[in-house]
């Protein structure tokens, strides 16, 4: 095994290039900018982030859709801040990305706020409801299951929104709800993804979901075409003017409780599936839900300061492990092997992939209900020890979970008291992140969890009608997170209580999570860019390999977005790649680097690799305050930088 240290590296950045506007909404400014650059000094600030471009001073967002990115910058432009304008986007993505995520599902919305330099996470994850049961999913099929009421975790959204602005915005829940009213009641253009999203097997499965977005097998709108969704601008409509408890409570609660009793096989005709598949919430569930404050877990990576989603996510804890068995690989140095995209580089990242997916799969769930130990898992003498197991010229023949007890000196990442933070102004899923000019920031992962999510609407059927014309619709999708349960409790079958059950089912528990709004700041303390993605438990990997694009691979913001990704989410998974963004400058990875891989031993996926993650981002350059913004064309990511006559971003 070799030995390395840290070096210096340089990394040729790309041209300069716009990405990508999307064609129908035609809503994108800027331009990214590429330059050569060094390597930085380690913990400093980035300086190839930002070479070349002008930057903005007065907010920029970077979200996954065009039309929700204009919600964001108006609401900055209003006098918003961060955190309202993260809010408007996260209500209009459930106007025009319905599929991803909305008011129906939950999320993690990670805030800097620059005036106490604090940083924290409104956690407004789906839980499960009071009659969950640990084998509720015993012996079903995922599915049966995820397209059934059973799956449907109490909703987070409304609740966690309207936590954030209550304490950190500087407008009312309603101003940042506006946006979305109107995109709903006016109507938006039909965007190439909403478009292609629209007849997916979820967004078919039901009846009226069917009605709304593939009517006879055939999307309703095409691209250009107007979509509205009244039912939803009303719903909306109603939690502006009545605040948050009208969606907990009252019609609209009574909608989520119906519509998740349904219960449809999978492949009709098919046997009927029992009542064990309708969903379990009650009106209790949802009037006791609450939104919680979370401190990030933390670590260090090649003197920067990381900060990411904590519990119940494993996103943060599983990127900060990977970094730390990285971290004595030069993944920069190209005369050491390694490089970007070299097979050593891509085989270490893999290696460090599969262990920390190990150590995931047993001992990362929600704290509040599992002790588990969350800094043991990214102390440096544990994520040594586990280090130590890759060989960079030999494939681990099995990964296993490790130990991490004996490191675990306290928790990491639990949670906070409102009180104790500063108030004041201060695919499915999506990702975005926004910075004010306040130089306040947000890291938001919004989720439904499956496209379409449980592929249900809140909604009611009349007594006495069950045509699809008589269902009274709230406009929008249910979730299905509880599918990220472990489908087998894990606790009871383990006799020799290694295996803590971190993730089983338990009434109130939220399901573990791979999303992670992550922070990176400089050797002083200084934030210098938010970013995270959509993409299950590959999310994770998304962020590792920008992580390390960043600050190993000295690319610009724009690059280190669009290059290709690797990815494996569990000790023996096949490994996936992407071959980067469309219209970025890379070409995917060399053939003969992932041939290395094979010849090293891993299943390497075939040549048809599909798109991994979606990750936005905006960054601050410490030193001047100008800031910038990254999307990604993956999806249809879209920066708007205030003010907007300013051109570079
Ligand atoms: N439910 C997933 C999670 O929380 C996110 C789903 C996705 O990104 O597609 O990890």
């Amino acid at each position: 095994m070799g030995s390395f240290s840290a070096v210096d590296a340089i990394e040729p950045g790309g041209p300069t290039r716009c990405v990508a506007a999307i064609a129908a909404a035609a809503l994108l400014v800027g331009c990214a900018a590429g330059l050569p650059m060094r390597h930085p000094e380690p913990g400093a600030s980035l300086p190839g982030l930002v070479a070349g471009a002008s930057g903005f001073r007065e907010g920029v967002v970077a979200v996954a859709n065009p039309y929700a990115a204009e919600a964001g910058a108006r609401i900055l432009g209003q006098g918003g801040n961060a955190v309202d304008a993260a809010v408007a986007i996260a209500y209009a993505l459930n106007v025009v990305e319905p599929q991803s995520a909305g008011i129906g599902g939950g999320g993690f919305m990670m805030v800097h706020l620059a005036a106490s330099a604090q940083t924290f996470a409104i956690d407004s994850r789906e839980k499960a409801p009071a009659g969950a049961t640990a084998d509720q999913f015993v012996g079903k099929s995922f599915g049966n299951a995820s397209t059934s009421g059973l799956a449907v975790g109490v909703p987070g959204m409304v609740r966690g929104t309207a936590l954030a602005v209550e304490r950190w915005g500087r407008l009312p829940l309603a101003a940042s709800l506006e946006p979305a009213i109107a995109l709903a009641g006016d109507g938006f253009a039909a965007t190439p993804r909403y478009v292609a999203a629209s007849c997916n097997a979820r967004a078919r499965h039901y009846p009226e979901v069917e009605a709304f977005f593939c009517p006879g097998g055939t999307a309703r709108v095409q691209v250009g075409e107007t979509v509205t969704n009244e039912p939803l601008a009303e719903t909306l409509r109603t939690i502006a003017r009545d605040g948050p408890d009208a969606f907990y409570r009252g019609d609209i609660a009574m909608g989520i409780l119906e519509g998740q009793k349904r219960v449809r096989p999978i492949a009709p005709p098919a046997q009927p599936l029992d009542a064990s598949y309708t969903g379990r919430m009650t009106l209790a569930d949802l009037q006791t839900y609450t939104a919680d404050l979370r401190a990030p877990v933390v670590g260090t990576y090649r003197g920067y300061t990381i900060k990411a989603m904590s519990p119940p996510s494993s996103g943060g804890l599983t990127v900060l492990n990977m970094l730390g068995m990285l971290e004595r690989f030069p993944l920069g140095d190209a005369s050491q092997g390694f490089g970007f995209g070299s097979t050593r580089t891509l085989h270490v990242m893999t290696e460090a992939m599969r262990l920390a997916f190990a150590d995931r799969a047993v001992w990362m769930g929600d704290t509040g209900f599992v002790d588990l130990p969350t800094r043991g898992l990214i102390d440096p003498r544990y994520t040594a020890l586990r280090s130590a197991l890759i060989d960079p010229d030999t494939r681990m023949a099995t990964a296993v979970a490790g130990d991490p007890r004996p490191y675990d000196d306290g928790p990491i990442g639990g949670r906070l008291d409102p009180t104790e933070v500063f108030a004041g102004p201060g695919g499915s899923t999506t990702h975005f992140s926004v910075v004010d000019k306040w130089g306040n920031m947000v890291s938001y992962t919004n989720t439904i969890e499956a496209s379409h999510g449980a592929g249900m609407f809140a909604g009611t059927y009349p007594a006495g009608c069950a045509a699809v014309s008589c269902f009274r619709s709230f406009g929008f999708l249910l979730n299905n997170e509880l599918t990220d349960f472990n489908f087998t409790p894990q606790a009871k079958d383990d006799v020799s209580g290694f295996n803590p059950g971190a993730n089983d089912v338990v009434p109130g528990k939220r399901p573990r999570s791979s999303m992670v709004p992550t922070m990176i700041f400089d050797s002083s303390g200084r934030p210098l860019i938010a970013y995270g993605s959509p993409g299950g438990a590959t999310i994770i990997n998304s962020v590792l390999n920008v992580t390390l694009n960043l600050i190993d691979h000295g690319m610009t913001l724009q690059d280190a977005i669009d290059a290709p990704r690797l990815s494996v989410t569990s000790a023996a998974g096949t490994v996936g790649f992407d071959d980067g963004a469309p219209g970025g400058r890379f070409q995917g990875f060399a053939p003969a680097a992932l041939n290395g891989l094979r010849d090293l031993g891993h299943p390497v996926s075939g040549n048809s690799p599909s798109a991994i993650g979606s990750v936005q981002a905006v960054v601050v350059e410490p030193r001047t305050g100008k800031q910038f913004g990254g999307a990604d064309s993956r999806r249809e990511g879209t920066v708007i930088g205030l003010p907007r006559s300013r051109g570079g971003r």
